[in-house]
């Protein structure tokens, strides 16, 4: 394919003390190069953890990691950690929902814009921090040549959110990964960095995996969707495919619980029923069986026996048929 990423048959599994646990387990996808995957799930459906293994930032509690991750014809997961160093900030870097995960407190900004371009560039000093100002002039940080000098701690949230972004973007990486950039913004500062962030995305051309919990943000952000739970793929699709018509009743569930775009916030929203599966003792057959209210439309008990597949494409990995899923869509859960 001439996928830029592609993953298959991702499996990660972690040891905890309870026993292992399978965060990842058999996914598959792919990101072009200048567009963007939307990947949306609950917290424990594996989008994280996913992106993490792609960049080679597992923990140290991880037990096994198979399948096959191909960046730019270059397979990763039996890449050793210098190539991964190499790849990481150069080739794919990431965004974090908290800048201060990867900010350092005790550095400036623009010493730690710097750094990542002298490592992987060979720039000069002078030359790293001239591109600093560049880059914190590109996010939109006023005076930045003055600004190049403050630490994390006087920027305001927003700036240092801007601030990560420059310093994921300081060696032009041909994939970005955000993982919930913008959670912990205002809607306003929100609206901002997303807006940046399709900029930048125009200019440099990279690939984008945007990982959220929040359907609003993706379909203005995103080209492809995939729906994860319990560590795989429940539905994939265009954006439009997804959310005009989505085919799995957890994508059903994820909507009905969506405020509805410009409608009235205090509008009672329909949470899925139940919690998230455990992961240490997944549910049999499909894993959204204990939560779903369409299993006794499947014949016999194949919703608790038989795990559905996800086929390729446009797909949604459930047992009703085809038909069942439009006519279920269109009578009980499009928003009328
Ligand atoms: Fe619901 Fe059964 Fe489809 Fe799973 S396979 S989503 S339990 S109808
Ligand atoms: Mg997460």
């Amino acid at each position: 394919s001439d996928a830029f990423l592609s993953v298959r048959d991702l499996r990660v599994q972690f040891s905890t003390e309870d026993g292992i646990v399978k965060a990842v387990d058999g996914l598959s996808f792919d990101v072009e190069r200048g567009k963007t995957l939307g990947i949306v799930g609950e917290s424990g459906s594996g989008k994280s953890v996913t992106n993490l293994t792609i960049l080679g930032l597992h923990s140290t509690q991880t037990t096994s990691i198979d399948g096959e991750i191909v960046l730019d014809g270059k397979e990763l997961i039996t890449a050793g950690e210098k190539e991964m160093e190499k790849i990481r900030g150069n080739k794919a870097a990431m965004i974090f929902q908290d800048p201060l995960t990867a900010l350092s407190p005790y550095y400036t900004v623009g010493r730690q814009i710097a750094e990542p371009y002298m490592k992987h560039t060979g720039a000069s000093k002078k030359e790293a921090r001239q591109r600093a100002i560049e880059m914190l002039a590109k996010v939109g940080i006023p005076q930045p040549q003055t600004r190049v000098d403050d630490y994390p701690h006087q920027f305001s949230g927003g700036m240092r959110q801007r601030a990560m972004i420059a310093m994921a973007l300081v060696c032009d990486p041909d994939l970005l990964i955000a993982d919930e950039p913008t959670t912990a913004l205002d809607v306003t500062v929100q609206a901002q960095i997303l807006d940046l962030l399709k900029d930048l995305q125009q200019e440099f051309g990279s690939a984008i995996i945007f990982i959220t919990h929040d359907l609003g943000v993706i379909s203005d952000m995103a080209d492809d969707l995939l729906v994860m739970y319990s560590g795989r793929a429940v539905e994939r699709g265009t954006v439009r495919e997804v959310l005009r018509n989505p085919q799995h009743p957890y994508t059903w569930g994820l909507l009905s619980s969506m405020p509805r775009l410009g409608g009235d916030t205090a509008q009672a929203l329909t949470p899925i029923p139940g919690s998230p599966p455990s992961l240490l003792n997944p549910p049999s057959g499909c894993p959204f069986h204990p939560r779903c209210t369409f299993t006794g439309e499947v014949t016999g008990n194949r919703c608790a026996e038989e795990r559905p597949t996800l086929g390729v494409g446009r797909a949604s990995a459930c047992h009703l048929t085809a038909e069942q899923k439009q006519t279920i869509f269109i009578d009980k859960i499009q928003p009328r």
